[in-house]
């Protein structure tokens, strides 16, 4: 997987990609980053990459052809000329980061690493600054705006990196364990495995779209609180079960918006309901 990221400040991803899980994927060649200067695309003496925008308004506007020119460097053609025969287009998705996408999230991570069935080996970042891009960049080029959040942010270069950390953590290869993706917050597997595949007992649960547990380490006592005791009696089972529940309580605090999609058993449902009770 290659990510081609445009930038009019390639010196914001210097060191960003040099730590921990994605500085390995690099160095073992399993993800590819590119960051490309949109400067090098302008042909004026000042290196001019923004305009006023049409009819007023605060700000300045990304123009759209060093954008184009970037992505012509690139071998991306308007969406208009791709063919839906040429590999390469196919597995390319051309992105711009802007707070007007769709919400990025661990779906939209899965699916770009391409865990949902379509293998992708480019996705290209397309970085906004200032009060955006032009928008026929988008019509033109672009296979879908992602925001990765409710919040305005000052250039897509945090947004971009975001989404580089998010996808290249799911490609195959990249984490130790390659089930770990599963049992964290959003991971899509079915709650109820019990085993890994060698038939060990799991003391985890397949977040099955919920939130993850709260995970606790040495000491056992530490500002005075106890870490759980049930952690510490090495019964899978009731390790387990008492995981499930405290997930099923945090996504009920922070984020009851998931139970709708998640994956919940009827001991979840029954749970769930005595935890709601307790509440009222
Ligand atoms: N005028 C734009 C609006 O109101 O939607 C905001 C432009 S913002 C100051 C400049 C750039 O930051 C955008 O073009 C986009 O690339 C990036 N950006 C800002 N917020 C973002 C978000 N929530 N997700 C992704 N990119 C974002």
């Amino acid at each position: 997987m290659r990510f081609e990221i445009v930038t009019i400040f390639p010196g914001f991803f210097a060191g960003i990609f040099e730590n921990g899980i994605l500085r390995r994927a690099l160095a073992e060649g399993l993800v590819t980053v590119g960051v490309h200067d949109l400067r090098t695309f302008t042909h004026d003496r000042h290196r001019t990459v923004d305009d006023r925008p049409f009819g007023g308004g605060e700000g300045m506007v990304l123009k759209a052809e060093p954008l184009a020119e970037a992505l012509a460097s690139l071998g991306i053609k308007p969406k208009t000329e791709r063919e839906s025969e040429d590999d390469a287009a196919a597995g390319t998705r051309v992105i711009l980061l802007s707070a007007q996408g769709r919400r990025f999230m661990q779906a939209m991570a899965r699916e770009l690493a391409g865990l949902g069935g379509v293998k992708l080996d480019r996705v290209v970042l397309i970085c906004g600054r200032y009060e955006g891009v032009d928008e026929r960049v988008s019509e033109l080029y672009c296979d879908m705006e992602l925001s990765i959040g409710d919040y305005v942010l000052s250039g897509g270069e945090l947004a971009a990196a975001v989404v580089v950390d998010a996808v290249m953590r799911l490609i195959p290869g990249v984490l130790g364990n390659e089930a770990s993706g599963e049992f964290e917050s959003f991971g899509v597997a079915d709650a109820e495995i019990t085993s890994d595949t060698e038939g060990v007992p799991r003391s985890q649960h397949g977040a099955g779209g919920l939130l993850d547990y709260p995970h606790y380490t040495r000491p056992a006592e530490f500002g005075g609180m106890r870490a759980p005791e049930v952690l510490m009696n090495g019964d899978h089972l009731q390790i387990r079960r008492w995981r499930r529940e405290q997930q099923l309580r945090k996504t009920l605090a922070n984020r009851p918006d998931l139970l709708e999609g998640a994956v919940l058993s009827a001991e979840d449902r029954r749970l769930l309901e005595a935890i709601r009770r307790e509440a009222r």
